[in-house]
C-alpha cells in the first residue's frame, strides 16, 4: 500500500498548502513535522520562536486529528530521522514546500538528490511566497538577468506579471490515515517552552496556529483595513494586521492573504481601494527581503553596501547595548517599543525603525548586535525581513534610507503618538508626564515632570550623537 510522507515545515497549516494537497491522494499520510534546530545554524530559532512553535504544533496536531491524522513529530539529524522514517513506513514519496533561507536552500537541495537517488519520489512546492525569488528578475542585457535591489522597480515587476490568484487548495475534509504503530514525541519533549516562565505576556497577546492567524486576518480586513494607510504609523492603535508571526510560521499563506484584501477592496467598491493596496504593497516588502536574501545569501551579516564594510562601529559597547535591550535608555519612545518587544514579542514597525535607527546611528552599535537581540525576542523572528529591516535602517542595505536619515526619536514620537498614549502604556515610570513632555520628559520645568525615580536620565544627547554619526558616515 503506497505511503507518502508530508513534511511540514514553515507551512504549518491546512488551507493553500501545496505540498499536503500534493501528498493527500494516497493511501496512507504520515504528516510529520522535524525539530532540528542545528540545520539552522547560527540562525537556530530564539527562544520567543520557540515559543509560538510550541503552540503552533500543538494547534496543527489539533487540525489534523479532526481530519483523522495526527502530526509526528520527530528530533534530531533531519536527513537520518526522513530515511529513518521512510524504512520505518515504507514510504515511496514524500512532499514538501520550499524554505528560501541560503543555509536551508542547499541542505534541502541535498536531500532532494540523495532521496532521489535512493529511489523515493520527492515532490517540493511553493506555500510561503506570492513569487519565488528567482522568478522576478530584471533584464539588463538580452542575454542576462540580474536580481532587484531597488524596491519600487521590484515590486511594479510583480504588479506587471499579475499578483497569483488564489489557488484552489481548500482544507482538506478529511485525511488518509497513518500506518499503524509511528511513534511521536510530544510537544513538550522538544524543549521549546522557557523554564523560567517568562511568556505570560505572549500569551495574553497571542493565539499560534491557523485557527488564530485566519481571524486575525478577518477582524483586521473588517476593523481596520479600511484606515490602514494612516493608522499603521500610530503605534499606540491596532492599526497594522498582526499577521507576521502567522505568516512566518506559514499558519497562513501571503495568497491567501491579498486574497481575502482584494476581495474585501471588490465588495466596498472602490471606496478602500488605496488602502487595501497599501498594506499589500507591505506584502511586497515581504517577497522583496525573501528575494534580495536568496540572491545575496550573505545578507544576514555582511552590508549589501560594501562601502559600509569598514564602516567604524563603537568596538566596547556591552553597557550601552545592555540599556537598549532593557529598554532603559531614557529615551522614553525607545525604551516603549524596546520593552513591547521583550513583553509582547512584537514591536510596531514605526518603533522598530525608530528603536534600530537610535542604536545603529546615536549609539553606533553595529547593526548585527540589534538584529541578533531581534531575532530572540520577537515571535515574528524571520531572517529575511529582519535583515532587510536593519540594513535599510542602518543605511547599509540595498534600497535603504540614507545613513543621514537619523530618526529623532522625540519629533517622532511628537509626530506619531501625539498624546503619548503608547509610552505611557509601556513606560509607567512617565505615565503622570504631561503630553507636551512625555517625548522629551528632561525637558519639562521640574514642577511638572512628573518623572518616577526609576526613569534613567537620556543615556546620549540626542543631538551630539547625530552629529557623531555623520562624521562616522564621512569617514568610513
Ligand atoms: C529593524 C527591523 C526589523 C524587522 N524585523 C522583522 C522580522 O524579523 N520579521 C518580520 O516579519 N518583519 C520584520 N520587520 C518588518 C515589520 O516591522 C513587520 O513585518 C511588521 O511590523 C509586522 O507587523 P504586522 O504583521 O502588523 O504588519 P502589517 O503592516 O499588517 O503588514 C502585513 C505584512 O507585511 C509584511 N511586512 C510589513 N512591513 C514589512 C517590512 N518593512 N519588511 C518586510 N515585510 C513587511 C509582514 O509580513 C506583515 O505581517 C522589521 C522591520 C524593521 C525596521
Amino acid at each position: 500500500m503506497s505511503t507518502t510522507i508530508l513534511w511540514l515545515r514553515r507551512d504549518l497549516r491546512l488551507t493553500d498548502n501545496p505540498a499536503l494537497e500534493a501528498a493527500r491522494h494516497c493511501r496512507r499520510l504520515v504528516p510529520v513535522y522535524i525539530h532540528d534546530p542545528a540545520l539552522s545554524g547560527r540562525w537556530a530559532p530564539g527562544a520567543a520562536s520557540n515559543w509560538w512553535l510550541h503552540r503552533s504544533l500543538t494547534a496543527l496536531d489539533r487540525d489534523l486529528r479532526q481530519l483523522g491524522s495526527r502530526l509526528v513529530l520527530r528530533a534530531g539529524s533531519t536527513g537520518e530521522v526522513l530515511r529513518e522514517l521512510i524504512r520505518e513506513c515504507n514510504a515511496t514519496r514524500i512532499c514538501w514546500n520550499r524554505r528560501y533561507e541560503p543555509g536551508l536552500v542547499l541542505a534541502d537541495r541535498e536531500l532532494k538528490l540523495g532521496l532521489q537517488a535512493t529511489g523515493v519520489e520527492v515532490q517540493c512546492s511553493n506555500a510561503s511566497l506570492l513569487f519565488e525569488p528567482w522568478e522576478i528578475a530584471r533584464k539588463p542585457r538580452a542575454d542576462a538577468t540580474a536580481p532587484y535591489k531597488v524596491f519600487t522597480a521590484y515590486w511594479r515587476a510583480c504588479l506587471e506579471r499579475g499578483l497569483p490568484g488564489m489557488e484552489a487548495h481548500p482544507r482538506p475534509a478529511k485525511l488518509p490515515a497513518l500506518p499503524g504503530g509511528v511513534a511521536s514525541l510530544r510537544p513538550t519533549d522538544l524543549g521549546l517552552l522557557p523554564r523560567v516562565r517568562w511568556d505570560a505576556g505572549l500569551q495574553q497577546h497571542w493565539q499560534p496556529g491557523e485557527t488564530g492567524a485566519l481571524a486575525r486576518l478577518n477582524a483586521f480586513l473588517e476593523n481596520n483595513a479600511l484606515d490602514y494607510a494612516g493608522a499603521r504609523e500610530r503605534p499606540a492603535i491596532a492599526g497594522t494586521s498582526g499577521l507576521s508571526p502567522h505568516l512566518h510560521f506559514g499558519e497562513i499563506g501571503p495568497r491567501q492573504v491579498v486574497h481575502a484584501a482584494q476581495w474585501r477592496a471588490h465588495n466596498l467598491a472602490g471606496n478602500g481601494g488605496p488602502q487595501i493596496e497599501a498594506f499589500i504593497r507591505e506584502i511586497g516588502w515581504r517577497e522583496f527581503a525573501h528575494h534580495l536574501l536568496f540572491h545575496f545569501p550573505d545578507s544576514d551579516r555582511e552590508p549589501l553596501n560594501h562601502r559600509f564594510r569598514g564602516f567604524p562601529w563603537r568596538k566596547k559597547y556591552a553597557d550601552d547595548l545592555n540599556a537598549w535591550q532593557r529598554g532603559r535608555t531614557g529615551i522614553p519612545l525607545v525604551d516603549a517599543g524596546m520593552r513591547q518587544l521583550w513583553h509582547s514579542g512584537w514591536m510596531h514597525n514605526r518603533v522598530r525603525m525608530i528603536a534600530a535607527s537610535f542604536l545603529t546611528k546615536n549609539l553606533l552599535i553595529p547593526w548585527q548586535e540589534g538584529a541578533a537581540w531581534f531575532w530572540d525576542t520577537l515571535v515574528d523572528a524571520d531572517l529575511a525581513n529582519n535583515s532587510l529591516g536593519w540594513q535599510w535602517v542602518a543605511g547599509c542595505g540595498a534600497d535603504a534610507a540614507p545613513y543621514f536619515r537619523i530618526f529623532n526619536p522625540v519629533l517622532q514620537g511628537e509626530k506619531f503618538d501625539p498624546e503619548g498614549r503608547y509610552v505611557r502604556r509601556w513606560v509607567p515610570e512617565l505615565s503622570a508626564v504631561p503630553a507636551r513632555y512625555i517625548h522629551k520628559p528632561w525637558s519639562a520645568p521640574p514642577s511638572m515632570q512628573g518623572i518616577r525615580a526609576d526613569y534613567p536620565p537620556p543615556m546620549i544627547d540626542l543631538g551630539r550623537s547625530r552629529e557623531r554619526a555623520l562624521a562616522a558616515y564621512r569617514q568610513g
